[in-house]
């Protein structure tokens, strides 16, 4: 399988509550080792797709009405979220939680797999720090005294813990100063390039996302209605009107 996507999704609707139509056939493919964004306004669907992706639509009384999810060619079917974090699917929700009463280190250390030895862990704790220096800065401090952006950090630091062959992210940039939005979206840019690792990132913030991604998606009323690389999509009047003012 490895010659075709690591994800894709073919013509995919979600019902919430058995009623509500969040999404109405999205088609969708990322790469291996591809950076793919899925741009739209709110409610569009975005963070429907990726719960779709990731399981966590159970939890909210949504399911999977029509349409396929192939992850690495398999089909993923009804397995649960932590069958998916298995397979190497990683899904930060908005909103980037963390255990604010541990500190970062206790958090990456809560989000390991049981598999990985001691040894591992530490290594692995060492190499996130290296990419978030300023997360190894506060690493004794509680998680809940981190300004927006280490908490966002550590957030994404949780999600490499638990060795992700797909990265998806929802909304990082939310609340954050633009700095830290370029300084977060270089390091995920970073961790790309040295791992392979396949990024799926759901942005309002169109033109930061499109700085890193090479592909983007855009979502509106539960449909992709445009599908081009980040060079084309920048270049489209209708989406700089729309979306490059930022999220
Ligand atoms: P946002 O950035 O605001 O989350 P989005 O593009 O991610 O926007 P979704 O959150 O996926 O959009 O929402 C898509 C549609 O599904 C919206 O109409 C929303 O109201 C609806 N929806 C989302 N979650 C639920 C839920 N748990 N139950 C019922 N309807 C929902």
């Amino acid at each position: 399988h490895k010659s075709g996507p690591i994800l894709s999704m073919n013509s995919v609707e979600v019902l919430y509550n058995s009623v509500m139509l969040a999404i109405k056939g999205v088609s969708i493919e990322v790469p291996h080792g591809g950076m793919v964004a899925l741009l739209g306004s709110n409610g569009a669907g975005k963070s429907t797709t990726l719960k779709a992706i990731s399981g966590l639509l159970t939890a909210e009384r949504g399911k999977v009405s029509r349409g396929e999810i192939r992850f690495d060619g398999n089909v993923i079917g009804d397995s649960l979220p932590q069958e998916r974090v298995e397979l190497g699917i990683c899904h930060v929700i908005e909103g980037r939680r963390v255990f604010e009463h541990l500190t970062p280190d206790e958090n990456l250390e809560a989000a390991a797999p049981m598999s990985l030895s001691r040894g591992r862990v530490a290594s692995e704790k060492a190499r996130i720090y290296d990419y978030f220096p300023r997360l190894g800065e506060r690493k004794t401090s509680l998680a809940g005294y981190l300004s927006g952006g280490e908490q966002q950090m550590l957030a994404i630091g949780r999600a490499l813990m638990t060795q992700p062959r797909l990265l998806m992210l929802d909304e990082p940039s939310l609340g954050l100063a633009p700095f830290l939005v370029a300084e977060i979206f270089e390091i995920i840019k970073r961790i790309n390039r040295d791992h392979g690792l396949s990024v799926l990132l759901v942005e309002q913030n169109a033109l930061a996302a499109l700085d890193i991604v090479s592909h983007g998606y855009l979502i509106e009323n539960g449909r992709v209605v445009m599908h081009d690389t980040a060079e084309r999509l920048k270049a489209n009047s209708d989406i700089q009107e729309f979306y490059l003012g930022g999220g």
